[in-house]
């Protein structure tokens, strides 16, 4: 792999549920430490966009590859993905996800909930998980909420969590969905401070987000999707202060 291999790159992706073509042939590239917004309105494909590029879904037409390995692609008009559930685990862990509903579990404290995966799926030893988790929970600012359970923190508190808990699998990109919007505005900011943080860092993220404010101020490249089509993409500076579409430009102004 040479340094210009692209993290995360998606063909002429589509995807259909049934009868229903959500995905109508899609390209994006997320270069190492590039930012990659996606914008658009409900129902325009964002997130299963990015639960094809976690395998969470499977597409009918094009590929995707992370870091120049095929990951998902099809064959013979067959969805084909990496085949045994090892593999896949791999390319989860690599590209980690985090919800718009944090999906912590309810029944683990925070520590317990960061910690999981890192040693039952990846198999690290249990007091550098530890060490580790508390590590990511002090980096997302909720160091002081080991020991409570899910329930007992606000939403910005949980969707930290669920950040740390993403981290903590050393993933090559963050995948994001929403992940402000189940928040009251004043929690929002919480998390938006954390996103900006992993960029300025130079992470690797693809971002769905409604929140034109934050795209703006993180991306490298936004995306505007239009019923699973991309209508316009480019800089935050193209994208939204030399609008061209019609429909980008209806977009932006209803969420002013
Ligand atoms: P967005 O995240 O942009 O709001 P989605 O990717 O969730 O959009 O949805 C795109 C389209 O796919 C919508 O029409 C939605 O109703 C449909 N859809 C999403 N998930 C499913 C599913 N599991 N089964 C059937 N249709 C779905
Ligand atoms: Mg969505």
């Amino acid at each position: 792999m040479t340094d210009t291999t692209p993290v995360l790159e998606i063909r002429g992706l589509h995807k259909s549920y049934g009868e229903l073509e959500v995905i109508k042939g899609v390209d994006i590239t997320a270069h190492r430490g590039n930012v990659v917004s996606l914008i658009g309105s409900s129902g325009s494909g964002k997130s299963t966009l990015l639960r094809c590029c976690n395998l969470l879904e499977d597409s009918q037409q094009g590929e995707i590859l992370f870091k120049g390995e095929p990951i998902s692609w099809t064959g013979k008009g067959l969805a084909r993905r990496p085949s045994t559930p090892k593999q896949i685990l791999r390319i989860r862990t690599n590209l980690s996800m985090v919800f718009q509903q944090f999906n912590l579990w309810a029944h683990m404290t925070i520590l317990q909930n960061v910690m999981e995966a890192p040693v039952t799926v990846l198999g690290r030893d249990r007091a550098e998980a530890d060490a580790d988790a508390r590590r990511y929970l002090d980096k997302v600012g909720i160091g002081d909420k080991c020991d409570v359970f899910p329930a007992q923190l606000s939403g910005g508190q949980q969707q930290r969590a669920a950040i740390a808990r993403a981290l903590c699998m050393e993933p090559e990109a963050l995948l994001f969905d929403e992940p402000t919007s189940a928040l009251d505005p004043e929690l929002e900011q919480e998390v938006v401070k954390v996103i900006k943080d992993l960029a300025a860092e130079g992470r690797t993220m693809l971002l769905v987000t409604h929140d034109m404010k934050l795209a703006a101020d993180v991306s490298d490249y936004v995306v505007f999707l239009h019923q699973g089509l991309i209508e316009e993409q480019g800089t935050p500076d193209e994208v939204f202060g030399n609008t061209q579409s019609e429909r980008l430009s209806g977009f932006l102004s209803a969420t002013r």
